[in-house]
């Protein structure tokens, strides 16, 4: 049995580490993806998960899997394929240190998913299912990824949704609003940022903006994550907002995953639906998210910087 499984893309992260003896600038490969980075979260704080996606069948395919497999997450879900490379993106950094991203994916592995390719036996096997939207932006894993979550969702899963916009992948923008708020129909749990609020409904207010969601797709958790300031979270007509924790942020990537994996572990320990939970409950549910993706931004990297249960336990109740 598997507490969570993820369907979702993996990629490669390379991003900028100074520059060669020759002055020639450097990378440093770092294993990317986000539903991903969720199951290593949740495996971190103790769950069984497992991941389904496709990779390429070349070095970097074979990297991104055994990465997971040394975090614990099972891969036996995985496809592997001759008929494109694993994708990969190049972060640079500009004067100011802004980060622009160049995607080699057209198409990358990742896209190619077909709903004859996933394993069902998995997502059966899990109580909680959890995906994206990146593995949206293309078909056939646009509706593989659709389809999955539809099982999941007529299978009494627990379904969990962070659409984690990427503008740059997507082909056409009305096209990602569309399968994002399908996307919605088949979920329980909602991760959004603000700026996703404000993409999927034109408001920057989040009460507003929440309950347009709530009210059309029934949605019964919906979070908004703030940063520095924390969250914000909608169930039914409740809502409220949950402080994060003071850390020394040195490296952001990944906060978002650590959040929804702290949140996601925090109710599945639970043990009730979303929407049971007490006014008490959401905001330890939150809290364990805030800790998590606080703790994250305190080191570099997504998956090594994921806390574990004795870092989460301390930080939140040191406060
Ligand atoms: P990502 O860049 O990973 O997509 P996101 O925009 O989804 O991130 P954020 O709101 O930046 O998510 O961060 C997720 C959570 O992590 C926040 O809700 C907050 O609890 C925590 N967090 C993020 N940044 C900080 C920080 N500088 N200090 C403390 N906590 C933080």
């Amino acid at each position: 049995r598997l507490d969570a499984v993820a369907i979702g893309e993996l990629l490669i992260d390379f991003t900028p580490a100074g520059v060669s003896e020759q002055g020639l600038p450097r990378y440093e490969q770092n294993p990317g993806g986000a539903p991903a980075n969720v199951m290593a979260g949740l495996t971190k704080l103790g769950k069984r998960t497992a991941f389904i996606g496709k990779v390429g069948e070349d070095a970097f395919g074979r990297f991104l899997t055994g990465e997971l497999e040394k975090h614990g997450v099972d891969t036996g879900g995985m496809v592997f394929t001759g008929e494109a490379g694993t994708t990969l993106a190049f972060v640079s950094l500009d004067a100011s240190g802004d980060r622009s991203f160049s995607f080699y994916r057209n198409p990358g592995a990742d896209m190619l998913l077909q709903e004859s390719e996933i394993d069902w036996e998995r997502i059966g096997a899990a109580a909680l299912f959890h995906f994206g939207s990146v593995s949206m932006t293309h078909e056939p894993s646009a509706s593989a990824t659709l389809r999955a979550a539809a099982y999941a969702r007529r299978e009494g899963k627990l379904v969990s949704f962070d659409p984690n916009l990427r503008p740059l992948l997507w082909p056409d923008l009305d096209r990602a609003k569309r399968l994002i708020l399908e996307g919605l129909t088949y979920s329980d749990v909602l991760k959004l940022s603000e700026e996703e609020l404000h993409f999927l409904t034109g408001e920057r207010d989040l009460e507003a903006g929440t309950r347009q969601l709530q009210e059309q797709y029934g949605t019964p958790l919906i979070f908004v994550t703030l940063g520095p300031d924390g969250s914000f979270y909608r169930q039914g007509e409740r809502t409220g907002r949950v402080p994060g924790f003071a850390v020394k942020a040195v490296d952001t990537t990944g906060a978002g995953d650590a959040f929804f994996s702290g949140a996601l572990f925090r109710l599945m320990e639970s043990g009730k639906r979303p929407e049971a939970l007490t006014e008490e409950e959401l905001g330890e549910v939150c809290r364990s998210g805030n800790a998590a993706g606080a703790l994250t931004t305190t080191r570099k990297g997504a998956i090594p910087a994921l806390p574990s249960r004795e870092e989460l336990d301390q930080l939140i109740r040191g406060n």
